[in-house]
């Protein structure tokens, strides 16, 4: 094993966090998943994982200290009685296996939740409609509610110390999402008492929480902060005038800032619209006012850039959500040299999803995330090769690579066969858009290993038929030949094929994604999305910024809907307007004609026509699944060969998202060989605790 790069010493030195003191500088700050109290045993195996791969630090999400702080149906922590405190001892038990230390990230929420299942009334610093059920008020906090605020953090305290936890943090972050941030913001907290007006006043609220956590529990535990020090919004919110005073006021009674911007979509900022460390300039003046540690993150995954964070003054700890979800062995690679196998996180928030639709986190880099416990897949150890010594995989997209990579971590003999030139299948098309282009790293990461690999051959423009495969000598077939977009329409909205005039112009999405574009550089491009995830929104970025006239139009009541839950909605729905793409929502195509489309709303049947020289479908996928079907016809001819099984995986199975084939091509190659009930399908999760 190489040593660790001399360069990236400084990235192991110790850290003094008020009594406590790291293992070296990498902080895994809270973060969701959506598993928390629902899922204890895998949220708690995956934290564990993280601190075995090296992190220092590892924190919980945040955790509601009150039932008035009612988070359902989102699934993070609670710590509202004694009943809650088995969770957190098996995630500190997990943590403290690996030397780490364990944080917990108290919270209340305010008037951003409605207490669906408590069913109490909001808290907030006046009244102010919650953000999750509109139309319901919160209750204006009175100095009874706020001596009672005080008293939950303490006994959350207290509890989370009992449970082992060495760092305690209160929670100012993240916009409107937490009380003391609402306190803080003049936009909400409109008292007229101690608590409101003066910025002096605002603050008030935090300052006492703070030194209630010192006094309650600072000889033991450290207490954290972690406070937004920009809302991006200019005078309208936080700013960085507003902040330096905050840190000013505050700036020695934390043990820990942990600072950031908001609200969360900034602070979580997808690649699309961001790179690594891209809060270095808002967040840098922190240190300048506190002798006290900094944490900071910037979707840090090389360890140059984290160095120089460092050196730089602007942070102490490499501060970390998403990297340490898509490689929790991220600070061992460096530790031991190999930086060059860091699976890099792709900047795509699919993993933030888990918290919106309250699912067991996924990562597309790292299929094994959320599945520590429930599959005992573990994200560098894998069981050995089976009975049988060879395998060849057909198609080299996210599926087929993922498969190559576990099966050859296995000790399998793997042949990867690619049609086309370079191996990466859709994932090499797509991020032939700009704004896509960090999501190459799926391809790339493990095209890397892949060349690593002695067990591996890849043959690349090379196209197999169902006969060559089977007269070939191998044990098991994976076909993961992938998709293609259709052009006839069908998708959510039409079950049908929609009419499309002879003479009309229609362009396929993956023609776009490999080059082509419409001949005329002025003709009007209409691009339908029924799909409503990145897609559409993507191209229309590429074609508009290459100066094409660009409309947009979707059934759906808003653009790329389903990317509320990756945090990139807000950005595309500013990146398109800014690019001056025409957006069309409630619509959906009748008839495609030379020219122009029929658009009829999808309530009322009110027609529009709409001019389009050229029109691209983004609806549905089709799977490419002829090779495996006609393997299936041909199973006679190979029964009495070595062929032990043929299997599809991946979009040729069921077209999805990259995440998927990816995490479809990891289970073929965990499961290959397994007797059946050791390839079960998962563990059920029981409620720890009592009522
Ligand atoms: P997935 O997301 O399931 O991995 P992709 O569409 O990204 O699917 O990748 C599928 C890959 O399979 C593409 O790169 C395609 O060129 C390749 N492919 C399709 N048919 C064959 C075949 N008969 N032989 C080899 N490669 C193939
Ligand atoms: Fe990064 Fe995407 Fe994985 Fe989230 S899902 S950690 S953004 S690669």
């Amino acid at each position: 094993m190489p040593d660790r790069n001399p360069r990236y010493d400084i990235l192991f030195d110790p850290i003094q966090i008020g009594p406590k003191t790291t293992k070296n500088r990498f902080y895994q700050v809270p973060h969701c998943n959506g598993m928390g109290h629902r899922y204890p045993r895998a949220m708690a195996e995956m934290r564990g994982v993280k601190a075995e791969g090296g992190w220092a630090v590892v924190c919980t999400e945040e955790c509601s200290i009150h039932p008035s702080s009612d988070l359902s149906p989102a699934t993070l922590m609670r710590l509202w009685s004694d009943a809650d405190l088995p969770v957190h001892e098996l995630m500190v038990e997990k943590v403290h296996a690996h030397n780490s230390l364990a944080g917990i990230q108290l919270v209340h929420n305010g008037f951003e939740v409605a207490n669906y299942v408590t069913r109490l009334p909001s808290l907030a610093p006046g009244n102010i409609p919650t953000e999750n059920f509109p139309h319901v008020h919160a209750r204006a906090m009175t100095k009874a509610d706020i001596k009672d605020f005080r008293q939950w953090h303490i006994d959350a305290a207290k509890r989370a110390r009992r449970a082992g936890y060495d760092i305690i943090y209160t929670y100012a972050a993240h916009g409107t999402m937490t009380l003391l941030y609402q306190f803080l913001l003049s936009r909400y907290n409109t008292r007229t008492d101690e608590y409101g007006g003066s910025l002096e006043n605002r603050v008030r609220l935090l300052r006492e929480v703070l030194q209630d956590l010192k006094d309650a529990v600072g000889d033991t535990c450290a207490i954290a902060l972690r406070f937004a020090v920009d809302e991006l919004l200019g005078d309208d919110g936080m700013n960085q005038s507003e902040a330096q005073d905050i840190v000013g006021m505050l700036a020695e009674l934390p043990d820990l800032w942990d600072v950031n911007v908001a609200a969360w979509h900034n602070d979580s900022m997808p690649s699309r619209f961001g790179s690594e460390a891209g809060q270095q300039d808002y967040i840098s003046f922190v240190k300048t006012l506190t002798t006290k540690p900094v944490v900071g993150v910037g979707r840090f995954t090389s360890p140059d850039t984290m160095v120089s964070q460092i050196k730089n003054d602007v942070i102490d700890l490499i501060g970390a959500a998403r990297p340490s979800i898509a490689d929790p062995f991220l600070p061992n690679k460096i530790d031991e040299g190999r930086e060059d196998e860091i699976r890099e996180c792709i900047g795509c928030n699919m993993c933030t999803s888990g918290d919106y639709l309250a699912y067991p986190m996924r990562c597309t880099q790292n299929p094994t995330m959320g599945e520590e416990w429930r599959r005992g897949w573990h994200p560098v150890t894998i069981e050995k090769a089976g009975s049988s010594a060879s395998v060849l995989i057909v198609g080299a997209g996210p599926a087929g690579l993922e498969a190559a990579v576990a099966l050859s971590d296995r000790g399998y003999q793997v042949t990867l066969s690619e049609a086309r030139k370079h191996l990466g299948g859709r994932v090499i098309t797509e991020t032939s858009l700009q704004s896509l282009g960090e999501w190459r790293r799926v391809a790339d990461h493990r095209t890397w290993l892949l060349s690593q690999r002695a067990n591996v051959q890849t043959f690349t423009e090379s196209t197999l038929t169902a006969d060559e495969i089977i007269n070939a000598d191998y044990a098991h077939i994976a076909i993961a030949t992938g998709s293609h977009w259709r052009t006839d329409f069908i998708g959510l909205q039409h079950r049908q094929p929609v009419p499309i005039a002879d003479n009309s112009t229609i362009l396929a999405v993956d023609a776009v994604l490999n080059g082509q574009r419409p001949s005329d550089h002025s003709a009007s491009v209409l691009i339908y999305d029924d799909d409503h995830y990145y897609l559409a929104s993507a191209l229309a970025e590429q074609l508009a910024s290459e100066g094409r006239d660009v409309t947009l139009v979707t059934p759906a009541a808003d653009i790329a809907e389903w990317t509320h839950n990756t945090l990139e909605h807000e950005h595309i729905q500013i990146r398109l307007r800014q690019l001056g793409v025409k957006i069309i929502c409630n619509k959906h195509i009748s008839h495609v004609d030379a020219g122009h489309v029929t658009l009829a709303c999808v309530y009322i049947d009110t027609p529009m026509q709409v001019e389009a020289d050229v029109v691209i479908p983004v609806t549905s996928r089709r799977a490419d699944d002829s090779l495996f079907n006609e393997l299936q016809n041909q199973k006679p001819a190979w029964a009495d060969t070595k062929i032990k099984s043929v299997t599809n995986i991946g979009d040729s199975m069921a077209p999805a998202t990259i995440a998927m084939a990816v995490y479809a091509g990891h289970e073929y190659a965990r499961n290959l060989d397994l007797p059946a009930e050791k390839a079960r399908f998962f563990r059920r999760e029981l409620e720890l605790g009592g009522e």
